[in-house]
């Protein structure tokens, strides 16, 4: 069994698609094991993003991401992180993510998509403690 980090991003708090989310993993069979609304601070976000410093996108990524709420979950099931990305879908939500993914069938631009997965066991750990370090 593995573990993967999943996030509503702000975006898909404010259009209210928590419910989906939930919805999708817990039909999927995945378990939540750990879950909650916060507001993410710039340190978190820097370092949740910290591959992605540098990038033209990182300064608009960091202040997206600490823009409003967000709902983190620890999910856990067997291949938990390659089941996860298939229900969020491609990071570009038109030209990569599969229709009847969360990304193909609510997403718009490749930055506000909506979620976020772990990409492999290494940095799913990584984000977990990161932002679960008491689990
Ligand atoms: P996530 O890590 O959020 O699941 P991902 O692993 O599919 O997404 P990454 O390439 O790690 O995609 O990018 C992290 C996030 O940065 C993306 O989810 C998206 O919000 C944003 N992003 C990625 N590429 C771009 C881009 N070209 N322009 C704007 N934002 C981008």
């Amino acid at each position: 069994t593995e573990r993967t980090l999943v996030l509503v991003k702000p975006d898909g708090v404010e259009r209210g698609l928590i419910g989906e989310v939930i919805s999708r993993i817990e039909r999927k069979g995945l378990k939540i094991v750990a879950m909650d609304l916060r507001m993410v601070s710039q340190e978190l976000a820097a370092q949740h993003y910290a591959e992605h410093d540098g990038k033209p996108f990182f300064n608009s990524l960091i202040e997206f991401i600490t823009s409003g709420p967000v709902v983190a979950a620890v999910v856990e099931g067997p291949r938990a992180i390659a089941a996860w990305r298939q229900i969020a879908g491609g990071t570009d939500p038109v030209e990569k993510a599969a229709p009847g993914s969360i990304r193909g069938d609510f997403g718009l631009e490749t930055q506000f998509n909506l979620v976020h997965g772990s990409d492999s066991p290494e940095s799913a750990a990584r984000e977990i403690k990161l932002w679960f370090p008491n689990l």
